[in-house]
């Protein structure tokens, strides 16, 4: 018999507001959106935040078309939360069924999520109105405390710190369990409590990391989200095995996230920062946990030869160092002196030459696209931002 597997995939990662700056690219910019595959079949959807239009244009029916079923959790209604719902195309169609799972919130009243639904589709915030939206969808109320069974998956609901409120939510699988915890700020005991009970013991614990630590005490207390440090606390307080750090800040770089992940990783072995592409599988043998990035957020690839010195930390945290060849490169875009001035916005064409294999040479031809123009370093010169095309 082979080992039950459970995948969860990552659509959405940053809270607030969607960003779309090339600093925040390699994380991704879209809002909170996940897709938990239990090994019975069952899908669930965590969260309806921009990701979710992405999910939609790569939808395939779960079980191969036997019982189109999704089951849908909202933690709550801020817009980041919400705002992928009109975009999902899968709720277009007819063949289609989805169960929504959510509180009801005391600003809203009895069937909130529903209508949710019909504000952010009532005219003129949207072009075509609820009518057009053919799925069959099915609206249940949740609330802290909750427990219930999906397929051979139990559920649980707890609720978080956040203002206007917030559910995070516990999936047990016969592959292990996840725990999604997002939009909660720490430091109100009874809620605190609530969290490391969701958590215990989990396989995956995703919490919410948007502010460093500083912040959280100073400039962005009671804004109801929490630290990479609290993250890791909680994690070893209730034996979590692997964190993901999630709901990034929209003014955190890519850079920011790579040093706040750095930070994490020096107090807690298995970490990682949510990055949208990003994949989890859960019960394989061997490691119970293992991650992979897709060749998604990965940028133009050319075969190449360029002799490298590569150091690092392996995964058992010894320092090495090694001389290889690197095959296949993948480029984003690059900083080229010229002396011709070209129109900004204008296409280049950039020939390399690269090292062959024994002392040869060869050559990468690229297409590019103008982004910039700087004073160059030396007189006469202009430094040239390319972004590579193909
Ligand atoms: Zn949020
Ligand atoms: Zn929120």
């Amino acid at each position: 018999m082979t080992a039950p597997i459970a995948k969860l995939s990552f659509w959405g990662v940053r809270g607030s507001t969607p960003t779309v700056d090339p600093a925040t690219w390699r994380y991704g910019g879209n809002t909170p959106c996940l897709e938990l595959t239990a090994p019975d079949g069952t899908q669930f959807i965590l969260d309806c935040g921009t990701g979710l239009r992405m999910l939609g244009s790569r939808w395939r029916t779960p079980n191969g078309g036997g019982n189109p079923e999704t089951h849908i959790f909202v933690t709550h209604y801020h817009w980041d939360h919400i705002q992928g719902i009109p975009f999902f195309s899968p709720l277009y169609a007819e063949n289609n069924e989805f169960h929504f799972y959510s509180f009801r919130s005391k600003f809203l009243g009895r069937d909130s999520l529903k209508q949710v639904f019909e504000a952010q589709m009532a005219l003129p915030y949207f072009p075509v109105d609820m009518s057009a939206m053919n799925a069959k969808r099915k609206f249940k109320e949740v609330e802290g405390g909750d427990t219930f069974t999906i397929g051979e998956n139990k559920i649980t609901a707890k609720w978080l710190n956040h203002p206007q409120g917030c559910l995070g939510f516990r999936i047990e699988t016969p592959a292990g369990t996840v725990v999604y915890a997002t939009d909660n700020e720490p430091g109100d005991p009874k809620l605190d409590e609530s969290l490391r009970e969701l958590a215990a013991g989990a396989d995956i614990f995703i919490n919410d990391a948007q502010f460093t630590p500083e912040q959280l005490k100073t400039t962005r207390k009671g804004w109801g989200h929490s630290s990479w440090q609290e993250g890791v606390k909680l994690a070893r307080e209730v034996g979590a095995k692997t964190l993901v750090l999630f709901h990034h800040d929209p003014d955190s770089t890519d850079r920011m996230v790579d040093s706040i992940l750095r930070q994490a990783r020096e107090e807690c072995d298995s970490v990682f920062a949510a990055s949208e592409g990003m994949v989890i599988t859960l019960g394989a043998t061997g490691d119970n946990v293992q991650a992979h990035m897709p060749g998604a957020r990965t940028s133009l690839r050319r075969e190449a030869q360029f002799r490298a010195k590569v150091s690092g930390v392996t995964e058992d945290g010894k320092a090495f160092q090694e001389e290889t060849v690197v095959r296949d490169i993948s480029l984003q875009g690059a900083l080229i002196s010229l002396q011709n001035l070209p129109q900004l916005q204008s296409e280049l064409q950039v020939t390399m030459q690269t090292p062959g294999e024994n002392g040869s040479q060869s050559s990468m031809r690229l297409k590019g696209y103008v982004v910039r123009i700087d004073a160059g370093a030396e007189k006469g010169q202009v430094a040239v931002g390319v972004v590579f095309t193909d």
